[in-house]
């Protein structure tokens, strides 16, 4: 199964647990106004390759990933479900830690789909949610898109139990603001796969690819967040999270 790909970081840190061999995915339905990597919108078809590649490729980086594993993130990696699916299943089968990268953004009820989603989560040692604004007006704006389906794919994913990162990027005036982060805690304790929580502060070092691609950058004039307002909002976030346990 060939998928197409925007390019392979063979030392990443940021992507899930240990030293990760992570592909980024070419495609992506959204349009974050944040995004860093807006190169990977749109399903160009200039590099593509095999599972049995990628499979084969990461096995030259082996030594120093016994203690990650492979992060498949985008773009959006769920636009390419058949070559995932056969990506992890191959990762499985060498034994190789799996983690998925995505905004949930695909997430539909249609029986073909939840199967095939489901033979992939199999697979999956890990999901790495991203979820963008809580509020779903506010998440259109953000994003492009409501947030309907990525919350019930959240649903999904906490009734098939499968382990997950919640990621969420707090940028000052858009989900910085203490209704909507502490929303989002009372929604994420109600998950039961939770492992962990991690708040990505917003800065704008993706500018210059907006310029190079001549797209408009519209958070131009948006401050980084400080790591004192990075520590705030996670505590507020942890702070619904309890308000929703206490309640159970
Ligand atoms: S989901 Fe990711 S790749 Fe897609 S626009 Fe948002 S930040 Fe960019």
């Amino acid at each position: 199964m060939k998928g197409f790909i925007h390019s392979i970081e063979t030392f990443g840190t940021l992507d899930g647990p240990g030293i990760r061999y992570v592909l980024f995915m070419q495609g992506c339905p959204l349009r974050c106004l944040y995004c860093h990597n807006p190169d990977t919108w749109f399903l160009n078809k200039d590099k593509e390759v095999s599972a049995k590649e990628i499979i084969e490729d990461y096995k030259n980086y082996k030594s120093f990933l016994k203690n990650g594993g492979l992060t498949v993130s985008g773009g959006e990696p769920l636009l390419q479900l058949d070559f995932l699916l056969d990506l992890f299943q191959r990762a499985k089968g060498e034994n190789i830690h799996t983690a998925l990268d995505t905004s949930g953004i695909t997430f539909k009820e249609e029986e073909k789909y939840i199967f095939k989603l489901r033979s992939l989560l199999q697979n999956a040692d890990l999901v790495l949610l991203d979820l963008k604004h809580i509020d779903s007006i506010e998440h259109k704006k953000l994003t492009g898109k409501g947030n309907e389906e990525i919350l019930n794919f959240a649903k999904f994913l906490s009734k098939e139990n499968i382990p997950t990162w919640i990621r969420h990027v707090i940028v000052p005036g858009i989900t910085y603001k203490e209704e909507y982060l502490l929303k989002l805690g009372n929604f994420i304790g109600t998950l039961k796969n939770v492992k962990a929580v991690e708040v990505l502060p917003y800065h704008n070092l993706g500018i210059n690819k907006y310029r190079e691609l001549q797209l408009p950058y519209t958070l131009e004039n948006v401050k980084s967040l400080s790591a004192k307002e990075a520590e705030a909002a996670y505590n507020i976030i942890l702070y619904g999270m309890r308000e929703t346990l206490n309640k159970r």
